[in-house]
């Protein structure tokens, strides 16, 4: 069976990778798993083999069946993991592992990111670049919307990084592991969707003081009463300040 390029088709088959991530992973008889793109089975057969409750997404209608073959008792979904009803996917507390394909990555955690309550933690396989960027702190070149966003909802650590060559065929790209933990959130947002466009606004502008990055939605006044310099740059402010700028926009705004 040829790999598809369009379902972003890269199989793991280097052992030692594979052992690696299972060994992080480190699932148990207990545990409810979401596995999401499990292609050849290269992570589905240490999965089933830890005794899981696992589920598996695949869009690929020949992989499927594959896959249903080699693991008749494993519930499988064939679908597109971007409009499955997540919510009949997470029954309880879960784990969601993928070996992500690129281009799904960053709106499949998006979508995750809104049913945390059910998730427990997540270990995704992805671009390097990407994994850098969710796990950047202020100040880093990685560090932008994606860093903040993400953090906003989970904790998160880089775990190690993955050669080209454990995967066939090869991407051109160095990938890396990510694990995810829906964080436990000491400040809030009152509207994520508001914290979402301040932090969009002021990364597509961050060489700017924050007076400028932030002009339409924060006054400068109202920047310096939450104790924030408004000539400060938007890559200098951690999660809490982007939130405490946003809450405090949403009060100008009321
Ligand atoms: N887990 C396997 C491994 O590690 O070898 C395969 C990884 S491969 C990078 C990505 C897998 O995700 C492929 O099996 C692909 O068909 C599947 N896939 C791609 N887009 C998907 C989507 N939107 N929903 C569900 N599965 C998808």
């Amino acid at each position: 069976m040829r790999a598809r390029k369009r379902f972003g088709q890269n199989f793991l088959t280097d052992r030692t990778v594979i052992d690696r991530l299972v060994t992080a992973i480190n699932p148990k008889k207990a545990d409810e798993i979401l596995e999401i793109g499990p292609g050849r089975g290269a992570l589905t057969t240490p999965l089933v083999a830890s005794g899981c409750n696992l589920t598996l997404v695949e869009i690929d209608r020949d992989l499927a069946a594959m896959l249903t073959g080699q693991f008749p008792s494993v519930r499988l979904v064939e679908g597109d993991i971007l409009k499955v009803d997540l919510e009949s996917l997470l029954p309880r507390e879960t784990r969601v592992v993928g070996n992500l394909p690129y281009n799904i990555s960053t709106p499949l955690m998006f979508r995750l990111f809104l049913h945390l309550p059910r998730i427990k933690d997540m270990h995704f396989m992805l671009q390097r670049e990407v994994v850098d960027r969710i796990t950047a702190t202020p100040g880093n070149k990685s560090y932008g919307r994606l860093s903040v966003m993400s953090q906003y909802y989970c904790d998160s650590i880089k775990l190690f990084d993955v050669a080209a060559g454990a995967f066939t065929p090869a991407p051109k790209v160095t990938s890396a592991i990510v694990r995810l933990t829906p964080a436990n959130r000491t400040v809030t947002a009152t509207h994520v969707d508001l914290l979402e466009k301040l932090v969009t606004q002021a990364f597509n502008k961050r060489r700017k003081t924050l007076r400028n990055a932030m002009s339409g939605l924060l006054a400068e006044a109202e920047i310096k009463s939450l104790g924030i310099d408004p000539s400060r740059r938007p890559e200098t402010l951690s999660v809490n300040e982007f939130v405490s700028c946003a809450n405090a926009a949403v009060e100008g705004s009321l």
